[in-house]
């Protein structure tokens, strides 16, 4: 076994490369870099690093690199060991290939789980995974490209693919496995890539670019815990099958009931999911209730999930009563209002005769946080009222989501709960996800701007009870980013609720 000091050695013909640059930022204080030009790696140079990171951008220089000695650390020392497709192909004896998609943005599909390396995604997920070329990256003229590896499995090796391309069938994602516990995991690392847009990294509008470190991350130590890739969204109605689904879930450690609560304005379904002891401190949780913040409704699906596992929050104990898809007709038309027009976040404030909102637009259908012709009026906003007189009310989590940076806000009885949880969340967060938002000139990791005890305006105003709300990443215009969003939406959550349990 290498010395596990947690530190990466980057090694590459290229210091202080931009994803050099990525991951310091990912890893802070932990990243080191051997230049190839300067000196070849040898095994004492590899010693100290239990995880290894190698990157050659330029292909006259693979004679500057022996992959044995890489290949030999990770074998025999059981280091862990993440390597760009060119050195390992070539350190291999397997063919490289640059490879041109034409005006296809082109995807990879996964087609062999290997925990933790396929982490967030499944046997058939297909994930943008292409760069494009700055010059000629015009719309509607796409000009994109890939590369790949061509192998097949050899258990001898210990080689196995968990992903190929969707247009060639090239190997795309490669890990060799070692008796030591070392492995090695091969990949594009230079896609996916924009260069028109980005110097790679996982910028916030981007296809695929959220998806290029979480391989890496997971080989590395902890970057997905909950989230899972989906590879489109889906219907309204296949999310109703979805919710009613959790009522059959395998190992469930509870009864799930699914309640039709009513219809929406829309006339669609919307449905709870109870579980627990029914007569017990209740948590309520609410996704979707602005239709477009949809990558919620994943999250909450798999919190779900998580809960009915049964050693998050004791279900002898806790009753949970969800909502994931409050509003369908806004998820369905990726609108913040229902089909009224009718903005649900200021249905049920206590101030409705007075608010305003934030401009006088408020008294108008469609505008951006119109109230209703009255408190309550909505079909939605009544359910909601209704669950919340139901009894025993601990904790109501409202989910949300903005496209700039998350928040977390609370209110409660108690705000040493509200800060630790806060704490909490952001310490399991840390060294996980880099994102770029749209205002930012270089990536950062991705954590959580809270505010414990501290009154949203969206304050359901239950003073005895806790009232969570957050703003996850999102409202992305395809499904990108799913793993990210959906771990963070279960972390919040989930935290939220152990943490609060745990006071009482
Ligand atoms: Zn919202």
């Amino acid at each position: 076994m290498a010395n596990d000091s947690g530190r990466i050695l980057v090694v590459s013909d290229s210091p202080d490369y931009y994803s050099t640059k990525d991951l310091r930022i990912l890893y802070p204080g932990l990243v080191d870099e051997h230049d190839l030009n300067k000196a070849p790696i040898s095994p004492q140079i590899l010693t100290p690093y239990e995880r290894v990171w190698t990157l050659l951008r330029r292909a006259e220089n693979v004679r500057l690199l022996d992959y044995s000695v890489i290949r030999e650390h990770a074998r025999g020392r059981g280091a862990r060991v993440v390597s760009h497709l060119f050195e390992y192909g070539d350190g291999s004896g397997l063919e490289f290939r640059f490879r041109n998609a034409g005006p296809r943005r082109h995807k990879l599909h996964v087609v062999s789980e290997s925990d933790p390396i396929t982490r967030g995604f499944a046997v058939g997920d297909e994930v943008y995974w292409y760069r494009n070329s700055s010059d000629i990256d015009e719309a509607p003229v796409g000009h994109y490209a890939y590369r790949e590896v061509i192998c097949e499995d050899d258990p001898a090796a210990g080689r196995k693919v968990l992903a190929r391309s969707t247009m060639t069938d090239g190997a795309m994602w490669i890990e060799e496995r070692f008796e030591s516990g070392g492995l090695i995991l091969a990949y594009d690392l230079f896609s996916p890539l924009d260069l028109a847009l980005t110097q790679g990294d996982p910028w916030i509008l981007h296809r695929g670019t959220f998806s290029k470190y979480i391989p890496a991350g997971n080989v590395f130590g902890g970057t997905v815990r909950y989230g899972r890739y989906e590879n489109r969204k889906l219907s309204p109605e296949e999310v109703l099958g979805r919710i009613g689904a959790l009522a059959d879930l395998p190992g469930r450690a509870a009864q799930v009931e699914i309640r039709e609560e009513g219809l929406s304005s829309e006339g669609t379904p919307v449905l709870s999911v109870r579980f627990g002891n029914e007569s017990g401190p209740r948590f309520q949780l609410f996704s979707a209730k602005h239709g477009m913040e949809w990558e919620n409704v994943y999250g909450m699906l798999i919190t779900l999930e998580e809960l009915l596992k049964g050693d998050v929050i004791d279900l002898e104990r806790f009753c949970v009563v969800a909502v994931p898809l409050l509003n369908p007709f806004g998820y369905r038309n990726g609108c913040r209002h229902n089909a009224n027009g009718v903005d649900l976040n200021r249905q049920l404030r206590r101030d409705w005769d007075r608010f305003r909102g934030w401009s006088d637009e408020v008294l108008e259908p469609w505008t951006f946080d119109f109230k209703g012709r009255g408190r309550a009026s909505e079909p939605e906003s009544q359910i909601e009222a209704r669950l919340g007189e139901e009894p025993n009310k601990l904790c109501v989590i409202d989910a949300h989501e903005m496209a700039g940076a998350p928040i977390l806000g609370g209110a409660g009885p108690n705000q040493e709960v509200l800060r630790g949880l806060s704490e909490q969340v952001v310490a399991n967060l840390k060294n996980r996800y880099l994102i770029r938002y749209l205002t930012d000139a270089t990536p950062r990791q991705l954590t959580l701007e809270c505010y414990p005890g501290k009154c949203g305006a969206d304050d359901p105003g239950t003073a005895p009870c806790y009232a969570i709300w957050y703003e996850n990443v999102g409202q992305l215009p395809d499904v990108h980013a799913t793993v990210m969003q959906t771990d963070l939406a279960a972390e919040i959550n989930l935290t939220a609720m152990r943490s609060i349990a745990e006071s009482l």
